[in-house]
């Protein structure tokens, strides 16, 4: 029987250790964390994602979980609209699942076959020539016959195999939260919930998680709002990160006001926006028989502005489980190198292009890009939603 060891029990190491325990694969999953445990937010799916998903297996279960999440345009912070909402057909329409939901579902898709290790650092990959690979948490090695560094943006295996690829900030810092429906304000019927809004360095993006008082969709319900905002991290308490966030947001449109008053700050999740720069040399490295590869964060962190980090590290896993359905190591390993990398580097470019669009201060610049962003950011958008669309699994 062929063995894997996946390293990290994020949602790319879930997804791609239930997909080759099912294919007949001997897998373990070593996570460093003493409990699996995603944050309480939510992550938005786009077709591509979804589509992953279900190659992996999945489809059913997300289905049960996820809301579909209609455009609702750009606006800058006095309301007027930079990008008006536009119908989207069903099968380009991103969905929107809570990550605690989608961990289930993960979890659920891991069977019985996977061994599941928590509170195991991995410190060491063993890369010989003739060997197979292995990882060591300094104590014990565990050889295997494919390894997965599905260690997220601060990867050790990645630091190790493709140094030159390093984590820097990308200037802003993102806070999040799910508003349960109970503690959700009622909106106006005309007031719009999802889409977006840009000011100078700042963004705030809503949308719901199943509806109020229905026992479909998520399960977790609410409402999902992500706030984006230029600089570092603040060092206070949520109490007052959130004052902050309500002071930094005074004056945009309904309902950002309104959402950041009915936040619990108990429910605030803060986070650094980080990327790889530049993206590693390789995702795949043959080693003896067999080999080691990246997936998700470890191989192409991004800032989240276009929703396509957790989506891309479903694409990772169904081309893996793909290819090694079809090849044997390490022929899969270099094909999946091969397949992988341009298309990170696609998805990666147009999020780059859309963070210096975001990030664009002072008022003239301002003045320019809101006169061209009604055709840069529809154009970007498109460009980025056709690519999401166009992926399919390999088959
Ligand atoms: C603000 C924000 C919003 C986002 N929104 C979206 C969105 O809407 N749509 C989307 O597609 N993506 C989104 N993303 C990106 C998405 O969250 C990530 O791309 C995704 O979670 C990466 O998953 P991963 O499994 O690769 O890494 P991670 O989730 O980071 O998992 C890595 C795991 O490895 C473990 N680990 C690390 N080192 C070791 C070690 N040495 N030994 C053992 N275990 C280890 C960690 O504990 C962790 O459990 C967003 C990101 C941010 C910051």
């Amino acid at each position: 029987m062929r063995s894997a060891v996946v390293v990290g029990a994020g949602v790319g190491g879930l997804a791609v250790a239930g997909a080759l325990a099912r294919s007949g694969w001997q897998v373990t999953v070593l996570e460093r964390a003493e409990r699996v445990r995603p944050e309480p937010t939510a992550v938005v799916l786009w077709p591509n994602g979804v589509r992953a998903l279900q190659a992996l297996g999945l489809g059913a279960g997300l289905a049960a979980i996820a809301t579909p999440l209609p455009d609702g345009g750009v606006r800058r912070p006095d309301g007027h609209w930079l990008v008006q909402p536009r119908p989207i057909p069903a099968d380009r329409m991103p969905v929107v699942v809570h990550r605690e939901d989608l961990h289930d579902a993960l979890i659920a898709g891991l069977g019985e076959r996977v061994e599941l290790r928590t509170g195991v650092t991995v410190r060491h990959v063993r890369v010989e020539p003739g060997e197979r690979p292995g990882v060591s948490d300094g104590r014990h090695t565990i050889e295997a016959d494919l390894v997965v560094a599905a260690d997220g943006t601060d990867s050790g295996i990645r630091r190790q195999l493709a140094p030159e690829s390093r984590v820097v900030s990308s200037g802003c810092a993102a806070w999040r939260a799910v508003i349960p429906w109970y503690q959700a304000p009622r909106l106006p019927d005309d007031q719009p919930l999802a889409g977006e809004i840009l000011g100078a360095g700042y963004r705030f993006v809503a949308a719901s998680l199943g509806e109020r008082g229905s026992s479909g969709g998520s399960s977790r319900g609410g409402i999902y709002w992500v706030a984006t905002a230029a600089g570092a991290p603040r060092p206070e308490p949520p109490e007052t990160q959130l004052a902050l966030l309500r002071r930094w947001y005074a004056g945009w449109p309904a309902p950002v006001g309104a959402l950041l008053d009915a936040t619990d700050p108990a429910d605030l999740v803060q986070q650094e926006v980080r990327e790889l720069r530049p993206l590693p040399r390789a995702y795949g490295f043959p080693v003896g028989p067999g080999g080691v590869v990246l997936l998700g964060d470890a191989a192409h962190a991004m800032p989240p502005h276009l929703g396509q980090g957790a989506c891309l590290a479903f694409e990772d896993a169904a081309t893996l489980a793909s290819l090694l359905r079809e090849a044997r190591l390490p022929d899969a390993v270099q094909a999946y190198d091969r397949v992988r990398r341009p298309r990170a580097a696609t998805v990666v470019r147009q999020t780059r292009r859309m963070s210096a669009v975001l990030q664009t201060r002072g008022r003239l610049a301002l003045r320019a890009r809101d006169a061209a962003l009604g055709t840069i950011n529809s154009r970007l958008l498109s460009s980025a939603a056709a690519s999401a669309a166009q992926w399919r699994p390999p088959t």
